[in-house]
């Protein structure tokens, strides 16, 4: 078995450094790289994707695991080697069931997409986008046949960026969440004026505006001798190697909370690939359980630690120190109240974290429609509107406020907005936990030591690497399954303070 094992983890290793290859090309494409690059970057990208996909689904590596498959059952499931087994296994298994015409096809319809989708949102003109929307949907409803399912299209869809999880579960998971928010959502805008945020939009320049959140990055755990930050349009972490994390992030001029909270947000997606044990490089169990598993890491230390009163209570003078003029008396509680404020508004990025599921709601339902569908593409921004009126009682004035907003239908990733809020829920689930093992946690925080969270997040989730489902690992860190009843009491518990609701 040993030798048959080498041998898989000798071939995952030269597939792993292509895909890593690929990362490389792919940050420099979205931070350096000159636009007269776009096209040969796009070749040099299909051809490394080609021969990992081809590597990944050989024969030879298909023998292999059929070989030791019998093997594994003899190991503890969650050992290094029968996880490696297992997870390779599953991964094949899917991989195999793709014809590598159509993942050449679904490349070059987003290629074309991605560049209409641009063009159709800074126009402001959906029609534009429509036809090669189409497109995407059709080869992701190609793609669903092919991977196979028995209830719902979006399973399979799903199941590529949250493996295990089922359409039905997160449509019970969202009415559940949805019918304590939006009780929660009217409660608040009717104390709109309760909080005052007017110091947090003004002029902040942008260098200090970077210091500020290496300083906080760096407080966080961080290593820079191990990662890099640089500037992208739309704030990204990648993974070159575990000794190789790297961050991105952008600036408003006249707005505190973008880049602040998309460094502290990238920061906790860095810290868990920073976190991978070394055993677990180049193989198929390095990296992220899930996507859920991932936006909880990032969306724990960007709002449970960056948004909390105890981290302010010692951040506020560094803060200070950094923009004395436009912190001019402001107090750590002003500043708490503020960056809480709750405004239901039309871009989901920029939603607070009281209103941010609803976005996902709305565009995990209309995922669903167009997928089995009930709903037609050429209706989708009249759809869409509707909905944000339904759910947060406000109307995009035109499409690219509305339903051009985010680039992953350009993409044609059908299936992975919900891991968003997966996320969230999974990061408040994780909360309570490391509330109870650490009693004093907000003492800490008061004091900057947030190593305390980096270590117990460490030891709880970032050394299983990608060995569990969100489920196993939830079961596993909090003994019991994925559920909303924290994230749900945090929202209440939080806003209600602040809000007096
Ligand atoms: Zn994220």
């Amino acid at each position: 078995m040993q030798e048959k094992l080498n041998e898989l983890k000798t071939r995952l290793a030269e597939w792993a450094d292509l895909g890593r290859a690929s990362a490389v090309l792919g940050w420099d494409q979205q931070t350096y790289m000159p636009p007269g690059g776009g096209a040969a970057r796009a070749q040099q990208l299909a051809l490394l994707r080609r021969l990992a996909h081809e590597r990944f689904t050989s024969d030879a590596l298909g023998r292999l695991l059929d070989d030791l498959s019998g093997d594994a059952a003899s190991l503890p499931y969650d050992s290094d080697d029968a996880s490696l087994i297992r997870i390779t296994k599953r991964d094949y298994d899917k991989a195999r069931k793709v014809p590598p015409k159509l993942v050449a096809e679904m490349a070059t319809a987003s290629a074309h997409a991605f560049q209409a989708w641009q063009k159709a949102k800074a126009a402001s003109r959906f029609a534009d986008f429509a036809p090669f929307l189409q497109r995407n949907l059709e080869l992701r409803r190609e793609l669903a046949q092919c991977l196979g399912y028995t209830d719902r299209i979006y399973d399979p869809l799903l199941d590529q960026f949250e493996p295990g999880m089922k359409t039905a579960q997160v449509e019970a998971i969202f009415a559940n969440v949805r019918k304590e928010i939006v009780p929660l959502v009217h409660a608040i805008a009717k104390k709109a004026n309760a909080v005052d945020d007017k110091f947090l939009h003004q002029a902040f320049a942008e260098k200090k505006q970077w210091d500020l959140g290496i300083e906080a990055v760096k407080l966080m755990g961080y290593e820079f001798e191990r990662g890099r930050q640089d500037r992208a349009p739309h704030p990204f972490t990648t993974t070159f190697a575990v000794d190789d994390v790297r961050i991105t992030t952008r600036f408003l001029p006249k707005f505190f909370n973008a880049a602040f909270f998309a460094t502290m947000h990238e920061g906790g997606h860095a810290l868990y690939n920073q976190g991978t044990r070394p055993e677990l490089e180049r193989t198929t169990i390095g990296g992220a359980a899930s996507l859920g598993v991932h936006e909880s890491q990032s969306r724990m230390w960007e709002n449970m630690v960056g948004r909390s009163r105890a981290f302010w209570k010692y951040f506020m003078p560094h803060a200070k120190k950094v923009f004395p003029r436009q912190l001019q008396g402001v107090s750590a509680e002003k500043m708490y109240r503020a960056i809480n404020r709750v405004q239901p508004s039309l871009i989901r990025v920029e939603a607070d974290e009281v209103t941010y599921n609803l976005h996902i709601m709305l565009r995990f339902e209309l995922e669903n429609a167009l997928l089995e569908n009930r709903v037609a593409v050429n209706d989708l921004p009249q759809v869409w509107n509707a909905k944000m009126q339904e759910y947060l009682g406000v109307t995009p004035p035109d499409d690219a406020q509305g339903v051009l907003q985010d680039i992953h239908w350009s993409y044609g990733t059908f299936g992975y907005f919900p891991t968003y809020s997966l996320g969230n829920f999974f990061a408040a689930q994780l909360f309570d936990q490391i509330a109870r093992d650490i009693p004093d946690l907000d003492a800490r925080f008061e004091r900057g030591d947030l190593r305390v969270l980096l270590d117990w997040l460490r030891a709880n989730v970032h050394t299983h690497g990608r060995k569990f489902t969100l489920d196993e690992l939830a079961n596993k860190v909090t003994g019991e399954s994925l559920q909303t009843r924290s994230f749900v009491a945090y929202l209440q518990s939080k806003f209600g303070e602040i809000y007096k609701v």
